[in-house]
């Protein structure tokens, strides 16, 4: 049953912003609240090279975060500061690592039918300029590539959130040991999943 397409995994962190803000319950409601199963729990904070060594699980990581930069800036028609999608991506994993360690992260995985894919829809895109009304950055953060690359630092987004499946195993994998991943039943499980939904009258 451990590979059924409704015990899918992903990692969330809340980053040192969400933690300063108190926002860890509400964050972690917006997930609860959608039928995810929070299998894992903890608060740490990461050194400089956990930090880096999260963001390189994909080496492809610091190509994509600078074209994502870099596409943003030519969208509204400015000239970006970096062109070379390397070079930007590697600046923004420097002020990602100062921003990473500045504090208490904390760090869950998610447990349920597309866990990926929905926990990012309801977390919202990258920078919160854009992220979509309704979604976690977008309700809660200010924030842009122009302001943060104005003052050198991290976008402040609040949340981390794998971006594929083969993405969230490594992750969690970094993360936690298998012993701290909880195998339990949770009763809204069966509301959501179960065929039958047998057990309900008396
Ligand atoms: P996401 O967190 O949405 O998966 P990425 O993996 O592309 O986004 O980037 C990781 C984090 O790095 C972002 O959440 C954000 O905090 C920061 N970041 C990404 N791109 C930039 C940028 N161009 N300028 C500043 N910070 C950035
Ligand atoms: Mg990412």
């Amino acid at each position: 049953m451990n590979n059924h397409p409704s015990k899918e995994r992903t990692l969330v962190i809340i980053k040192p912003d969400g933690v300063q803000r108190s926002l860890i319950g509400e964050i972690i409601k917006r997930y609860e609240k959608m039928g995810l199963k929070m299998i894992a729990i903890k608060m740490v904070v990461p050194d400089a090279s956990f930090v880096r060594k999260h963001y390189t699980v994909d080496p492809e990581w610091q190509k994509k975060a600078g074209e994502k930069a870099i596409a943003s800036y030519q969208k509204k028609g400015i000239e970006p500061p970096l062109k070379n999608p390397i070079e930007a991506g590697n600046r923004v994993l420097e002020t990602l690592i100062k921003y990473m360690t500045s504090g208490p992260v904390v760090a869950l995985v998610w447990q349920g039918a597309h866990a990926v894919e929905v926990v990012r829809k309801v977390t919202g895109g990258t920078e919160p300029r854009t992220s979509d009304v309704g979604t976690i950055r977008g309700d809660f953060v200010l924030d842009s590539y122009i302001v943060s690359d104005t003052d050198g630092r991290a976008v402040r987004n609040l949340i981390h959130a794998s971006g594929s499946t083969e993405e969230a195993n490594k992750e969690i994998k970094l993360w936690f040991k298998e012993n701290e991943l909880v195998n339990y039943r949770l009763i809204a499980e069966q509301i959501l999943y179960d065929v039958n939904l047998d057990g309900i009258l008396e």
